[in-house]
């Protein structure tokens, strides 16, 4: 299987894992923005947001607020991109949590616990 997502959905491929269910994984980038940075996944494979099923995609959103909370970032941005000249690099549909460093506490935000 070619789909680095869908091996590490399958255990083949290492992760941090944020949150599982049937449905949908998150677990921390490999290469991160911010300290706290996570994708969130539907387990279904699909390239593009228009392969995904409503119902991956519901519970995808709403794990991806869940981590946002999880993270405690007052500042955060929610991130999907669609198509190699929007910057896709991973043929899997995932969406980013990233959160941005506070002025005050620089990374002071920590890793999601859900
Ligand atoms: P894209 O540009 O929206 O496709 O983002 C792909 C993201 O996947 C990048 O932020 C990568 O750092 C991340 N990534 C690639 N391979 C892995 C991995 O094996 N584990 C965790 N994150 C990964």
């Amino acid at each position: 299987m070619a789909c680095i997502f869908c091996r590490i959905i399958k255990g083949e491929l290492p992760s941090f894992k944020i949150f599982e269910s049937d449905k949908t994984l998150a677990f921390l980038d490999i290469n991160p923005l911010s300290h706290g940075h996570t994708l969130i996944i539907p387990k279904h494979h699909g390239v593009s947001l228009t392969d995904i099923p409503d119902d991956s995609l519901t519970e995808v959103l709403s794990v991806a607020k869940k981590v946002a909370l999880a993270v405690k970032a007052e500042n955060w941005n929610l991130l999907q991109n669609n198509g190699r000249l929007a910057h896709q690099e991973v043929d899997h549909v995932h969406f980013h949590v990233i959160p941005k460093p506070n002025e005050k506490e620089g990374l002071g935000v920590g890793w999601p616990q859900m």
